[in-house]
């Protein structure tokens, strides 16, 4: 259910329906707008609307049957901005993250840090826990993999984003990492996704090999429901019929989730196409349609790399790339960080 409150509803008449809705069994997440303020009642079971239409200063009550709510326009109608080490995602504003699959060693990060940074490059992503579709595949350092992107994160003065895979490993996540990324393969393992909304930190959930929007959209919401706010979601293709490509990337994933929701939306042209030569010109149509991110394997030397070579830019590419994504972006009304 959604309270929408008069313009000029005082705090008073605000702490009055929260007071309400929580007595009967509901959460309550307050979103101030510019002009209104709206009030999300959730997880309660049954609730009279007409009990709270008569509550001073409220203008209107919705019965929201979607399965999602604090994700939506509807509850928030401004889009959410999530700033990291300076870099904005979302509004009209198109964040940067680059850096390898994988963290190898505290050489391969250094050198593909020092040579990000010239890119302007302030979000290092790499794995240490990877989810590898074959259990005999390279699986990530784990925490020392942690410790490798934090110190040469901080060497360059980037923060750091990785894929935490199983909720035991969040306080490992919150000690080394600004950004917590949750992968495709577990976008709907809701225990994680529960916990997460524990944390203070932003989390980017990547879309699922098979997921509607829809499922993605309820799967943000596990997280906004347990109170973290800053949740931006990454597009990475999903599973089609088609095998020259490594995913299908669905750039439709920009203008439907805008529309849906108020969260940023990234894209991951890297993962969704799976080749370097592909990863240029998607990233470009990505910035034309909008996106309000993009997250980028890049490593200084591909073609030694542990995983996802092929699909990762030589730092040379990124920065011509980086140029282009400058030029593309005001066109569509964005600032890139
Ligand atoms: C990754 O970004 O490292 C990754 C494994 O991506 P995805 O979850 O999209 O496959
Ligand atoms: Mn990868």
């Amino acid at each position: 259910m959604l309270i929408i409150m008069r313009q000029g509803a005082n705090k008073n008449e605000i702490e009055k329906v929260k007071l309400f809705i929580e007595k009967k069994g509901f959460d309550a997440h307050i979103s101030i707008g510019e002009l209104q303020t709206v009030i999300g009642a959730v997880g309660g079971k049954i609730m009279d609307p007409r009990d709270i239409e008569l509550l001073d200063g409220v203008s209107e009550v919705i019965k929201i049957t979607s399965s999602y709510k604090l994700v939506s326009r509807i509850f928030q109608a401004e889009d959410t901005i999530v700033t990291v080490n300076g870099i904005k995602f979302g509004g009209n504003n198109l964040g940067l993250i680059a850096g390898p699959c994988t963290v190898e060693s505290y050489e391969q990060m250094d050198k593909t840090a020092a040579a990000l940074k010239k890119s302007g490059v302030k979000i290092i992503r790499g794995g240490a826990f990877k989810p590898r579709t074959s259990p005999y595949a390279f699986q990530g350092l784990g925490e020392e993999g942690l410790e490798i992107i934090r110190a040469v994160a901080d060497k360059h003065k980037m923060a750091v984003t990785s894929e935490v895979m199983e909720i035991s490993q969040i306080p490992l996540f919150e000690k080394y990492v600004d950004i917590l990324q949750v992968g495709a393969r577990n976008m709907q393992n809701f225990n994680l996704l529960r916990e997460l909304g524990q944390t203070r930190k932003p989390v980017m959930i990547k879309r699922g090999l098979s997921a509607t929007f829809e499922e993605w959209l309820m799967s943000a919401e596990y997280i906004m429901a347990g109170g973290n706010r800053e949740v931006m979601l990454c597009e990475r293709g999903i599973r089609t019929f088609e095998r020259i490509t490594r995913n299908t990337l669905d750039l439709s994933a920009i203008p439907v989730i805008k529309k849906l929701s108020h969260l940023p939306i990234l894209i991951d042209p890297s993962h969704g196409t799976g080749l370097r030569d592909k990863v240029v010109p998607m990233s470009r149509a990505s910035v034309a349609a909008g996106c309000d991110g993009l997250i980028i394997e890049v490593h200084h030397d591909p073609d030694s790399a542990v995983c996802d070579g092929a699909q990762s830019l030589y730092p040379e590419q990124y920065d011509e790339l980086y140029h282009d994504i400058k030029k593309i972006a005001p066109i569509v009304g964005k600032k890139v960080f």
